[in-house]
């Protein structure tokens, strides 16, 4: 039996990057840029106040203090989006708003607060209150970002500013790795759809939305394909539905029973690279590629990793194999999740011959992670997964004692990280 790296390997091993697209701005939160983005402007375009006050020649404000205000008379006012057209002369000031372009004639910025403003009756003039020295409260032109400048290299993997950073450089445009879409099907005779009613004996199917949640988590597109029952004929027909995706998830059939049939017909149909994995929760993992036609008739091969139908195993599973293959297609080079040292708060026993990752609330005090279980941790046990903020490794046949440390995956910590 895999195990879990040897058989992550084998997925990276069979999945590629997607394409690139033009898409709006807005929309590549946390994808990959496929070009480098260059400025072809200034960004500010122009020297600008970075404080409401004056606009002076420094050199007029020489010997100025409380005590001793230099006087200059105000020739103009200037708002942020406007340009004077008067030149600051000595003795003169314009009146000027953050933002705004430093007139012609002036060197620095004197603020609201280092004048007389509002206490000298004669608003014609002001009184300076301190020496200024040039370029006191001025931005200069280009100063955030050059003309010519790349502002963001190809492979960057956008966050909110970087969205900023496009925007002031007049990009409302640019080419990222393309978002994969991920066909997820339900298999299950118990199996109800959400909106109906539940018969006796049946469950409604909650793995199609907490898996379909994580593919919208890691910024993919899911597409619910509902439900199919332990039925090879319907199974069969359902698969060929998501032959226009990237990556087909499916749920439950891949145990030791009687109508595990997903693991059968992928590896009668189509190609098996490996089933089972030396993991708790979640062995029965089953990986593929199914054989199919693109809408165009091309021969595709589908990536098709076939979940555990375990609610906590499912999700497990994902985070582990799913996820790494999801954010490699979407030209991602960091695949770790990120992970803590943490003190177990009680003892945990893997007796099982799988590395166990169990469901934990890590928290910190006093600088150091702490860890320990959400409750019972069965793998049908869906609260577990939900109550968790971080998995806690426990090695194969190791008892971990209070007081020892582990390693905890954390599920939601922020994982966008350039530099
Ligand atoms: P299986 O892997 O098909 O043997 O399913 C294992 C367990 O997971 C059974 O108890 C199923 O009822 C349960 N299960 C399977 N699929 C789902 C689902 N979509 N939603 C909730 N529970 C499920
Ligand atoms: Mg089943």
């Amino acid at each position: 039996m895999l195990s879990v790296e040897e058989a992550l390997q084998k997925i990276l091993d069979e999945v590629d990057v997607l394409e690139a697209e033009s898409v709006p701005i807005l929309d590549t939160l946390g994808q990959v840029l496929a070009e480098d983005i260059k400025s072809d402007i200034n960004v500010p375009p122009l020297d600008n106040a970075a404080m409401d006050g004056f606009a002076v020649r420094s050199e007029d404000t020489k010997g100025a203090s409380e005590k001793t205000p230099r006087y200059l008379k105000v020739i103009d006012t200037v708002m942020a989006g406007s340009i004077s057209k008067k030149e600051v002369v000595p003795g003169t000031a314009i009146r000027i708003m953050t933002g705004a372009p430093i007139p012609t004639g002036a060197d620095s910025v004197v603020q609201f607060e280092l004048t007389d403003e509002g206490k000298n009756k004669d608003n014609t003039k002001i009184g300076v209150l301190e020496e200024m020295r040039p370029g006191y409260n001025v931005r200069k032109a280009g100063e955030d970002i050059a003309r010519g400048a790349t502002v963001l290299k190809k492979g960057t993997v956008i966050r909110s500013s970087d969205i900023g950073l496009m925007a002031s450089t007049g990009y409302s445009r640019v080419t990222v790795i393309r978002r994969p879409v991920v066909a997820i099907i339900s298999t299950g005779n118990e199996l109800v759809e959400l909106g109906r009613p539940l018969p006796e004996g049946k469950i409604y199917d909650s793995n199609a939305y907490s898996i379909a949640g994580l593919v919208k988590k890691y910024g993919c597109f899911p597409k619910l394909l509902g439900i199919t029952h332990d039925h090879e004929e319907e199974l069969v027909n359902k698969i060929k539905q998501a032959q226009d995706a990237d990556m087909l998830l499916t749920t439950g059939g891949v145990s030791m029973g009687d109508y595990d049939l997903v693991k059968d017909i992928l590896a009668r149909d189509h190609q098996m690279v490996f089933w089972q994995v030396k993991v708790k929760p979640g062995k029965p993992l089953a990986f593929g590629k199914i054989k199919g036609r693109d809408k165009s008739g091309r021969a595709k091969s589908l990536p098709h990793l076939g979940l555990p139908g375990n609610p906590v195993s499912c999700v497990v599973g994902f985070e582990l194999f799913v996820r790494p293959a999801l954010l490699k297609m979407m030209g991602k080079k960091n695949l770790d999740k990120p992970t803590v040292t943490a003190i177990m708060e009680e003892r945990v026993t893997n007796d099982s011959g799988r590395r166990l990752y169990n469901r934990a609330i890590i928290e910190k005090r006093n600088g150091h992670y702490y860890a320990r279980l959400t409750g019972p941790q069965g793998s049908g046990i869906l609260t577990s997964m939900a109550l968790a903020n971080g998995l806690v490794l426990i090695p194969e046949g190791k008892t971990i004692k209070k007081g020892e440390t582990v390693q905890a995956l954390m599920l939601d910590w922020n994982e966008e990280v350039n530099i």
